[in-house]
């Protein structure tokens, strides 16, 4: 490992990432009927503690710290947030001290669940907080009531879902051109597919699944185009139809198609609260003819089944 202090090293060459993530086609008679080639860009084995899309959005954001001498990371999530293990792990591989701002002061006084108890292990300083002080989690004037709590430190967005992180996601869509016709990811804050699809060359689709009810993604990933980019980038859509619920909701179809997903493809079972979602969606759309005979279509295998447990 390099030496974090090298003059000249990356300072996150003690992440050491395997970039570009692997790109594998899965034989699947569903597509293949359709005369639809599926792959999965196995984005879930960037690094075994920060995988996948949390490895693309951190790690500008943990450039900067480091480039601005910030010594603490302090960062906001639920309960179960992919987002924040990854920032844990991260502090804990990088020597940076984290705080972790987690929606929920019930949650205080009882054992932590598996996910959290990951993060304490990892070092991160959890402080919980009612619903309606974390909705206060964009205000600048919260903002520094906890950096007078905490000193001072960089503030990363819920989600991970900034202006750099957005930027950090465009390589995902550069590693896909050439390969692919449709580029499809599950979609949480949008951060991820705003990125990508900036990546991707002319001709190429973006295809994003919120797995959040609501219809409110669009706005928000032009949003995110528009901080990180200065205005729409890449030719994208979303898929509203396969939130199965709402988040971390998984319907009984759901349930079964990731068991069966898994199982016919020799794979470890899928994540159930993104990439599962992301699967059934495809599968759907190709059964429904959505995608051009001899066309190519790519699933960004998000984050893996472990998650968030381990
Ligand atoms: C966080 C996460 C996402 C969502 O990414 P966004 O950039 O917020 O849309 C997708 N998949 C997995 C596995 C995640 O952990």
């Amino acid at each position: 490992m390099a030496p974090e202090s090298a003059p000249g090293a990356d300072p996150l060459d003690a992440l050491a990432p395997r970039l570009p993530s692997p790109l594998q086609e899965v034989e699947d008679e569903r597509f293949a009927r359709r005369g639809v080639r599926l792959l999965l860009k196995r984005d879930d084995l960037i690094h075994p503690a920060l995988a996948g899309n949390k490895w693309r959005k951190l790690a500008p954001n943990l450039r900067a710290v480091a480039e601005t001498g910030h010594r603490t990371l302090l960062t906001f999530g639920g309960a179960y947030s992919n987002h924040l293990r990854a920032t844990a792990a991260a502090g804990r591989l990088l020597g940076l001290r984290t705080v972790g701002v987690v929606r929920g002061h019930e949650l205080a006084g009882r054992p932590l669940n598996p996910s959290l108890a990951r993060c304490a292990e990892d070092g991160m300083l959890l402080h919980f907080v009612p619903r309606s002080v974390y909705r206060r989690r964009a205000e600048p004037a919260f903002h520094q009531e906890l950096h007078r709590r905490f000193g001072r430190c960089a503030v990363v967005p819920e989600g991970g879902s900034n202006a750099a992180a957005v930027r950090g996601c465009v390589l995902l869509g550069e590693e896909l051109r050439g390969r692919t016709d449709v580029a499809a990811v599950a979609c949480g804050t949008g951060g991820t597919l705003a990125g990508m699809a900036a990546g991707l060359r002319a001709g190429q689709r973006g295809l994003g699944v919120p797995v959040l009810k609501g219809g409110f993604l669009g706005g928000e990933v032009r949003a995110l185009q528009r901080a990180a980019f200065g205005g729409p980038r890449g030719d994208w859509r979303l898929e509203e139809r396969f939130h199965e619920g709402g988040y971390a909701k998984v319907s009984a179809r759901l349930a079964d198609f990731a068991e069966d997903f898994s199982a016919r493809h020799e794979l470890p079972p899928l994540e159930t609260v993104y990439v599962a979602k992301l699967l059934l969606a495809l599968t759907t759309l190709t059964e429904e003819g959505a995608f051009t005979p001899g066309s190519t279509v790519t699933a960004v295998v998000t984050g893996p089944s472990w998650s968030p447990i381990r």
